[in-house]
């Protein structure tokens, strides 16, 4: 696997139809619009609940969750990670936004499995500039959600930390696996 970001696999950005998938994006974002109606809500979700999830494409955490527009917050990385900017979007959804409830999702076959620290010392190689992230690739599944709630449940910023629960997403099945805390 190649670090490049300058070349990725498949990078064509055209599609068959019109233009490139952002126009396909924008063209589909006005017939939302034309059907949308002003819920008249306001930006505290309505379930107070914070959802931390890997943004990997086939976890789509609304159906997935019996989610509506407006229910909950989604924060979303590689590898749903709870990284200094996800406890900066935790606290401000928690002190500022009412939420008090974390939910953490992972999945089945992440690509952060196949990565390893190597992916930041190959940057470099790379680009001459050491990324200041780290990859936080990992091996066990459970392990790693574990060690996310803990960083939530341990963070100084966060009001609620009483109710964090971290879960694996099956992405065969659709079905979420509770990890066990301790
Ligand atoms: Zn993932």
């Amino acid at each position: 696997m190649t670090t490049s970001a300058s070349a990725p696999a498949g990078s064509g950005n055209s599609t068959a139809a019109s233009g490139t998938v952002t126009d396909r994006l924008v063209e589909a974002n006005e017939r939302y619009a034309s059907a949308f109606a002003d819920p008249g809500m306001d930006a505290r979700p309505v379930l107070h609940v914070a959802v931390v999830a890997c943004m990997d494409a086939r976890l789509d955490l609304h159906d997935a969750l019996g989610l509506s527009l407006g229910d909950c917050h989604t924060i979303r990385n590689a590898g749903g990670v709870v990284t200094d900017d996800v406890i900066r979007s935790l606290t401000i959804s928690q002190r500022a936004l009412g939420t008090r409830s974390v939910v953490l999702i992972h999945h089945t076959n992440c690509g952060l499995e196949s990565l390893t620290e190597e992916f930041r010392h190959d940057l470099e190689m790379e680009v001459g500039q050491r990324p200041a992230w780290a990859v936080e690739a990992f091996r066990d599944v459970d392990q790693d959600v574990r060690q996310s709630m803990q960083r939530v449940r341990t963070s100084p910023f966060l009001l609620h930390t009483d109710d964090v629960r971290g879960f694996v997403f099956d992405v065969k099945t659709g079905l979420l696996r509770e990890v066990d805390p301790a």
